[in-house]
Order: C-alpha cells, then structure tokens, then sequence
C-alpha cells in the first residue's frame, strides 16, 4: 500500500527559549493511504498538536512530515496554502459553516475560492449533498440545521474537492452519540468511495472501533 504521510522524528515544543514545554516527543509513523485512523489519549496529551502538525496548519520545532513524498516542513507559505487546496480537507468539532451563506454556498466555497465554473459547481455540490442527506437543506442558513446537519454541511463541504487526506478534530464533540456515529459512517463511506485517507481526533470508543488503526498519544509520545 502507498504511504501518504511518514512522520519522521516529530517533535514540538511550546513556550519561549529557556522556558520550553515538549508537546510531541520524537513521534515517528507511517499512515497509508485509504486508511482510517483515530487519534486517541487522554485530555493535553498532544492529539491537536500532532494532527495539527500533519494538516499543516503548525510547524514542528523539528522533524519532517512527507505528504506523498513532499517534505510539508520545509515549505513557504505559499507552497503550502498549494498543498491545502488540492490536497487536503479539514473538519472541526464547531463546524466552522459561514452564518451568513445558505448550505449550498458553504458547501461550494472550496470549489468558488478555486474558481470552478458555475455549473461545476452546482452539479458537485448536489451530488454531495446526496451523499449527506441535505438536498432539501441547501437553501437554508445554518442556523436553520441541526447539530448532526451541520457538521453533515462541513463534511460535504471538506469533501467536495475530493482532498486526499481529511483531518477532522473532534468532529462529533457537540453531537450526541447517535449522531455522532452517523455523521461519521457517512464520512466513512464517502471517503472510502475515493480511496481517501481519515485522520480523526476522537474519544469515542464506537468511533474508534471503526478506524484501522488506532494512535494512542500519551504525553506527547505514541503508546504502541
Ligand atoms: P490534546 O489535543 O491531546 O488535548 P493539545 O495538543 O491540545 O492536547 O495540547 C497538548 C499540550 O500543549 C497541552 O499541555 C497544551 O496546554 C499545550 N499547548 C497546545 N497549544 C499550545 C500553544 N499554542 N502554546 C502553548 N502551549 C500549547
């Protein structure tokens, strides 16, 4: 199986010269492509940080992350703004939808910031929101959803470019269980229909049963 991600020698520290907490000590892994991974351990024990690291969204304070052989670490900002467009999606637990666009238009915004043509657009957004149960919510706000909906709405939205890697932190935090579970099946199978890889931070055992495999992070260091 291809590798999508090689963590090598990850670490990250916190705090000014002198002063410095180790979040992330020397993590080093492998992550294959299709897979479903959860991010699993106990509250401060470096899941955000490490996720955060392989999304690109921080910079370790040394090691490398290759994203299909691509050294993230060592990219500029432009590079990188690059890599999160075509090659990433990204979840969070509060949903991040814009309040004042209708679903459909949240949903479409990766395709409008990448210029797609209208009809493009309009043809994928709906297929997605098959995917997601939302066809008849794409003229509402997002005020007008339910919990379940709208991280259904981030989903179909993180999806819609058809990223390689989807990073989701928390994702079912502020749902119920049942919910929760839903949402993440849905994600599941969607992501399974490309081949795509889901990274997930969780502290749902049901959820985490799901996964291939299983990252417990403890104090910053992977507990195998
Ligand atoms: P988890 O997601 O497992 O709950 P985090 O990755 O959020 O843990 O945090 C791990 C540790 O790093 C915590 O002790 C937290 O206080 C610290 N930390 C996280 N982000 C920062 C930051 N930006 N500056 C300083 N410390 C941070």
């Amino acid at each position: 199986m291809k590798k999508v991600l090689e963590v090598r020698n990850l670490s990250k520290n916190y705090g000014k010269k002198g002063y410095e907490t180790a979040v992330l000590k020397d993590i080093s892994m492998d992550i294959y492509e299709g897979d479903f991974i959860a991010i699993m351990g106990p509250s401060g024990a470096g899941k955000t940080t490490f996720l955060n690291m392989l999304s690109t969204l921080d910079k370790p304070s040394s090691g490398k992350i290759l994203l299909e052989g691509q050294d993230i670490t060592a990219l500029s900002n432009k590079e990188l703004s690059l890599v999160r467009r075509d090659k990433i999606g990204f979840i969070f637990q509060e949903y991040n939808l814009l309040d004042n666009m209708t679903v459909q238009d949240n949903i479409a915004l990766p395709l409008s910031l990448n210029g797609a043509p209208q009809r493009e657009i309009i043809r994928k957004v709906q297929t997605r929101a098959v995917d997601f149960g939302l066809e008849s919510h794409l003229r509402k706000y997002p005020y007008q959803l339910s919990g379940g909906q709208k991280q259904r709405a981030a989903s179909a939205r993180a999806l819609i470019t058809k990223p390689r890697i989807l990073f989701a932190d928390e994702p079912t935090g502020n749902l119920d269980k049942k919910t929760g579970e839903d949402t993440l099946d849905l994600l599941q199978q969607c992501s399974e229909q490309f081949g795509q890889t889901l990274i997930v931070v969780t502290h749902d055992l049901e959820i985490a049963r799901q996964a291939d495999v299983i990252v417990h992070i403890e104090d910053g260091k992977i507990i195998l």
